[in-house]
């Protein structure tokens, strides 16, 4: 299993660069994680968009879903020109009825998930967890055979995303404020909030992602280190992680 980072901005994507975005990838099966602002330009420095088999959404805020209707165009195109057979299911809670119905399209077709059941998406299993954020949103426990990566998505700390992440091999989490300030109201993480969660969650690795656009990054390092051993790093394009 492979997982890269295409996008890591929280909010909005800086030049160049996109908002949320994950490529996973087990032999031939693509599955894409979000779809932010500016990633479907990026991703194709990795794929092509008539390989991409699946894509999952973990809530409806524009920083994670602003791509979907290029996506959708994209896939449109590429079925008259032959290269794609049939609809690409998006998956996503129908918690949002509206924005759900929109993930259907002449070339893609919403599928809802259940947070009670494992889901399979090709060859990975997907767990899901309601996070703590304004609009409902699911953080994600992706495994395939003895791998396991969490996406935390968007949320403020709370206690059963330790369980949820236990002894992961990869955390992705996001991490939009330093030491010192509050994410819980606006439904975000600081760095003292995911070093406890790295380390009561017993990870075997740590990315920071969804990265302000504020402050110096690298003190996010810094303050996650002094609260959790195992490595760290910063989420950029192109990071990737392989069992
Ligand atoms: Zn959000
Ligand atoms: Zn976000």
């Amino acid at each position: 299993m492979e997982i890269k980072t295409i996008g890591f901005w929280g909010a909005y994507p800086e030049k160049g660069e996109a908002t949320s975005c994950y490529l996973v990838k087990k032999n031939n099966f693509h599955l894409v994680i979000d779809l932010g602002s500016g990633a479907l330009s990026r991703l194709q420095h990795y794929i092509d968009i008539k390989d991409i088999n699946a894509v999952v959404l973990s809530h409806f805020h524009n920083d994670h879903i602003a791509d979907v209707g290029a996506f959708q165009y994209a896939c449109l195109v590429q079925q008259q020109l032959k290269q794609l057979p049939g609809k690409i299911p998006i998956y996503a809670s129908t918690d949002n009825p509206r924005p759900f119905e929109k993930l259907n399209h002449q070339a893609t077709e919403a599928r809802a998930f259940d947070e009670r059941k494992k889901q399979q998406i090709g060859p990975f299993y997907l767990s899901f967890l309601e996070t703590k954020h304004p609009k409902p949103c699911y953080a994600m426990r992706i495994e395939c055979g003895d791998d396991v990566v969490v996406y935390t998505a968007d949320t403020s700390y709370f206690k059963e995303l330790v369980e949820f992440s236990k002894d992961a091999d990869l955390l992705i989490a996001e991490t939009s404020f330093y030491r010192g300030m509050d994410g819980s109201k606006a439904g975000h993480m600081t760095s003292d909030d995911v070093a406890k969660l790295a380390q009561k969650a017993n990870v075997n690795e740590v990315w920071l992602t969804h990265l302000p656009h504020f402050g110096e990054h690298d003190q996010l390092l810094n303050e996650v280190s002094e609260g959790y051993d195992g490595p760290i790093q910063l989420a950029k394009e192109g990071l990737t992680w392989r069992s």
